[in-house]
C-alpha cells in the first residue's frame, strides 16, 4: 500500500487517515479492515460489499449536483471513525463475514451502474476513507466509462492521500459532526481540525462539488453557540454558497437511550443558519417542504421545490433561475 512507512521496531504505520496506526505483523488497524500482512498493509474488504442499492442523488443527501439523476450506491465493513451515535453501525461496526459479503470487482460495479443507466457510483453507508484503495480504483474506471463519483464520508483523512481521493471524486458530501474538539473526542473518538483541514481543501484546491451535513443530537451538538461558530466558520472558509444539511438523529449503537432530533431542534438550527447568511439551507430525515427546497440568493424565489426525495417543482433553465437568471451554485 502506497500509503505506509515501516517505523524502527519493524512495525507498520498506516498513514490513509490521521489515526496513523502502528501494526506488529497479523494485526488490524482500528478500522479493523486495514492489516499487516507481511511488511504489507492489506485492504481486507478490497472487492467485497455489504449491499448495491440505486438511489436518487438526494438521498445522499446531494441537492445541487444533478437532482433527480440516479446512483448505484456501494458499501461495506468497517469505519475509521469511532461515532457512538453511528447511523449505519450493523456494517461499520462489525468485522467482515465473507460468508454475508458479496464480491464485487471495479469492473462489475461499473458495468451495473452503466446497465441500469445510473448517472454514477456514490460510496456511501461506511466511509470510503476506510476502503480508499477500492474507491480509487473504481473511480478511475468509471472517469473512462463517462460515470461521475460521489463520495459521502467524514473527511477524516491525511493531506497525502486526500490529494488523491478528490482528484478522482466529482461530488463529495461531508459530515461535519459538531462544531467542538470536545465533541469529536467524546463521541466520534476523533479529532475536528483534520476534518475542517479537509472540507477547506476540497474547497479551495479541488473541482469537487461540495456539501456538508451535521447529523444534530440534542443536548450534544445542538447548542446555538455551536451552531452559530460552524455557521462562522462555513462563511469564512467557504463562502456561503456552499449548501448545509442539518439532519435527524434516530437512537442508535451507543446512542440508543437519545431521543430522535426533534422537527423544532430542525427548524432552529435551520434559522440560525439562514440568518447567518449561508444561501442553501436544509433539514433532512423529516418531511418539511420549505426546508428542503432550494431557492434563488437573489430573488428568493423556490428553484426546486422537494419533499423527501421527490421534487414537485424544478425553475432552472441549465443552471439559472428562470425567473431572474441568476446562477444557482452547484452541477445541473
Ligand atoms: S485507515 Fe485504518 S489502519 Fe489506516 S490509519 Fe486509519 S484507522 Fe488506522
Amino acid at each position: 500500500m502506497k500509503y505506509q512507512t515501516t517505523l524502527n521496531d519493524n512495525r507498520q504505520q498506516c498513514l490513509i487517515c490521521p489515526r496513523e496506526c502502528k501494526l506488529k505483523d497479523n494485526q488490524c488497524g482500528f478500522c479493523f479492515v486495514r492489516e499487516d500482512i507481511n511488511g504489507e498493509i492489506k485492504l481486507k474488504t478490497y472487492g467485497y460489499n455489504t449491499g448495491l442499492a440505486i438511489d436518487p442523488i438526494e438521498k445522499k443527501p446531494l441537492y445541487h449536483f444533478y437532482p433527480m439523476s440516479k446512483v448505484l450506491s456501494f458499501g461495506t465493513n468497517g469505519c475509521i471513525m469511532g461515532c457512538q451515535f453511528c447511523q449505519n453501525d450493523n456494517i461499520t461496526k462489525v468485522k467482515p463475514n465473507y460468508n454475508f459479503l458479496n464480491e464485487t470487482s471495479p469492473e462489475m460495479l461499473v458495468n451495473i451502474a452503466l446497465d441500469y443507466n445510473c448517472k454514477g457510483i456514490a460510496f456511501t453507508y461506511n466511509d470510503p476513507i476506510a476502503f480508499f484503495e477500492y474507491t480509487i480504483d473504481t473511480a478511475k474506471l468509471c472517469k473512462v466509462n463517462g460515470l461521475k463519483t460521489v463520495a459521502v464520508t467524514s473527511g477524516y483523512i491525511n493531506p497525502e492521500p486526500a490529494k488523491e481521493f478528490f482528484e478522482y471524486i466529482d461530488a463529495v458530501n461531508i459530515d461535519l459532526k459538531g462544531f467542538s474538539e470536545d465533541f469529536y473526542k467524546k463521541n466520534c473518538l476523533a479529532h475536528l481540525e483534520p476534518v475542517l483541514d479537509t472540507i477547506k481543501y476540497v474547497k479551495q484546491n479541488t473541482n469537487c462539488h461540495l456539501e456538508l451535513t451535521t447529523l444534530l443530537i440534542e443536548q450534544e451538538n445542538d447548542f446555538d453557540y455551536m451552531l452559530e461558530q460552524e455557521c462562522d466558520w462555513i462563511i469564512e472558509n467557504l463562502g456561503n454558497n456552499v449548501p448545509l444539511h442539518f439532519s435527524a438523529f434516530f437512537p442508535r449503537y451507543k446512542f440508543k437511550d437519545r431521543k430522535p432530533t426533534s422537527q423544532k431542534t430542525l427548524m432552529r438550527a435551520y434559522d440560525i443558519a439562514v440568518n447567518k447568511g449561508i444561501n442553501y439551507v436544509y433539514t433532512g430525515n423529516i418531511p418539511d417542504i420549505k426546508t428542503s427546497s432550494t431557492f434563488c440568493k437573489n430573488c428568493g424565489k423556490p428553484l426546486i421545490v422537494r419533499l423527501g426525495y421527490n421534487i414537485s417543482e424544478y425553475n432552472l433553465i441549465d443552471n439559472k433561475c428562470k425567473y431572474c437568471l441568476t446562477e444557482l451554485d452547484g452541477k445541473f
